[in-house]
């Protein structure tokens, strides 16, 4: 293993090797790999996880796009975010269907639909509901245990697979975090109101941090990682590294 490892380190045919290697590990082994990425909205998981899922061959989940469906059903039903009982049941009843870069609800693909102002802050008040969480969170180990994942979220690391192999914290500071979020939705034609959007971010992350049930939090064996100053390709390199070495030091993958 040893000598796959330095092979790893040279150019592109190195980036091939390593490639086959992780797609070997993660579909030949028994079990499957969990790469966790928590952290606050803005901070670049989402980017990052896809990117990183794409290198290992693993598959990515944004368990955002979770809370988000089953925050727009609600929308939809006009169901108060209040009723807890209601949207514990929405949350169980909610097919939710990913697949790489989409996701349906019920059948219907609803990609677009869960990324307005609205559902955002929906999402995060029914992310407080602690049966809405545990819908939620079983459909997650679902399919971290089908096949090895690169997950990110909030609670990955903590409460939905707290034993995941790698875990990661991604950060970024604010001012830094509300620009990436304008120029992504500048780049999908829509107008921003860089103060309202500052606004409604700082309401969601204290509101994320700040809940009784899986609150936002970096687990005590999960690696920070401040992305403020760093370029994509940057941090997809720090945690394939991490990545790298837990499998290749951990025997029951080789
Ligand atoms: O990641 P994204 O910003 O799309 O998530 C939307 C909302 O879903 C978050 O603000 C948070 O309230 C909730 N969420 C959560 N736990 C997760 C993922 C998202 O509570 N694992």
């Amino acid at each position: 293993m040893g000598k796959i490892v330095i092979q790893l380190q040279a150019g592109t045919q190195g980036r091939l090797v390593r490639h086959l290697l992780f797609w070997f590990l993660a579909d030949t082994t028994q079990k499957k790999i969990v790469v966790a990425i928590d952290g606050p909205a803005g901070a670049g998981k989402s980017t990052i996880a896809k990117g990183l899922a794409a290198r290992l061959g693993f598959t990515y989940i944004d368990t955002g796009a979770m809370y988000r469906a089953v925050a727009l059903w609600a929308v939809r039903q006009a169901v108060d975010p209040g009723d807890m009982h209601r949207m514990e049941q929405l949350a169980i009843a909610a097919g939710i269907e990913l697949s790489p870069g989409h996701i349906a609800l019920n059948g219907e693909d609803v990609t677009d639909s869960i990324r307005t102002p609205e559902v955002s802050s929906g999402a995060s008040k029914i992310a407080v509901i602690p049966g809405v969480r545990r819908a939620m969170v079983a459909k997650q180990r679902e399919i971290g245990e089908r096949t090895s994942v690169v997950m990110e979220g909030r609670d990955i690391g903590t409460v939905v697979f707290p034993n995941a192999q790698v875990k990661v914290f991604l950060d970024a500071n604010p001012g830094e975090r509300v620009r990436r979020r304008c120029e992504e939705m500048r780049a999908k034609g829509e107008t921003v109101d860089t103060e309202q959007l500052a606004a409604q971010m700082k309401e969601r992350d204290q509101r994320d941090s700040n809940r009784a049930d899986a609150p936002l939090a970096q687990a005590p064996d999960a690696i920070y990682l401040d992305s403020t100053a760093l370029a994509i390709e940057e941090v997809i390199e720090s945690i394939l590294k991490i990545v790298r070495s837990r499998v290749t030091n951990g025997r029951e993958y080789c």
